[in-house]
């Protein structure tokens, strides 16, 4: 099994385009108004004469690209490190939405997705630089309601989208996240679609295992290949 998987594993990072779908993290992103903001903590500098580097970091756990599991929004939830890593490796198709506000459910009716597949939307979050703006945005797009519905049904592991949040801003009741989180979907925001063609690709998207936690940050990267 190993002398099957683990040569693969190293072609694939030599031979396949991979896009890499993480947005950096610094002082110059922006944070989802109320939430923690990112900072560091200099402990130990060159610069200070010290012997080596070492910095401390403050910030959400839904800064930046990153997951939210079920506890997100349900009280006894799965929590993201209650997840085996191979939940985070997995069949990936990109769609595009024109859409300038909302994507409506309208929109996904000719969509056909494998069960277990990751559906990640790009929009002009991505296109128009808004997910890499350090000013957030409260006009960004997301997902309706009826589109979170449909998306459930699809019975994808995973749904992603560019910016965020999946949830419109002005919408307090979250119901993409209810939808989608309710019936046990991952929820991967802040992904950067802008260089990725639609298509079908393979996802990984390892959070931290933070224990009890109901979301993390996480280094997502697309391969441009359906089979890893
Ligand atoms: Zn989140």
């Amino acid at each position: 099994m190993i002398g099957g998987v683990y040569p693969s594993l190293h072609r694939v990072a030599a031979d396949v385009k991979v896009y890499d779908i993480s947005v950096p993290l610094d002082e110059e992103l922006a944070v989802y108004p109320g939430d923690t903001m990112f900072s560091r903590d200099i402990i130990m500098a060159f610069e200070k004469g010290d012997e080596c580097a070492l910095t401390g970091i403050t910030m959400s756990a839904h800064f930046g690209t990153h997951l939210d599991s079920p506890a997100h929004f349900f009280p006894d939830g799965r929590t993201i490190d209650s997840y085996p890593p191979e939940q985070f490796i997995l069949p990936a198709q990109v769609v595009e939405s024109a859409s300038a506000d909302v994507i409506r459910a309208e929109e996904l009716r000719e969509l056909t997705l494998s069960p277990g597949t990751a559906l990640l939307f790009k929009t002009s979050n991505s296109l128009s630089g808004l997910v890499r703006k350090k000013a957030f945005a409260e006009n960004y797009v997301c997902l309706s309601e009826k589109a979170a519905y449909v998306c459930a049904q699809l019975e994808p592991s995973l749904v992603g989208i560019d910016y965020f949040s999946i949830d419109s801003f002005s919408d307090k009741k979250y119901p993409a996240h209810f939808q989608l989180l309710g019936a046990g979907i991952l929820v991967l925001e802040g992904i950067d679609l802008r260089e990725v063609p639609v298509g079908k690709y393979t996802l990984c998207c390892f959070p931290l295992r933070l224990r009890g936690l109901e979301a993390s940050p996480v280094r997502a990267v697309l391969f441009a290949s359906e089979t890893v």
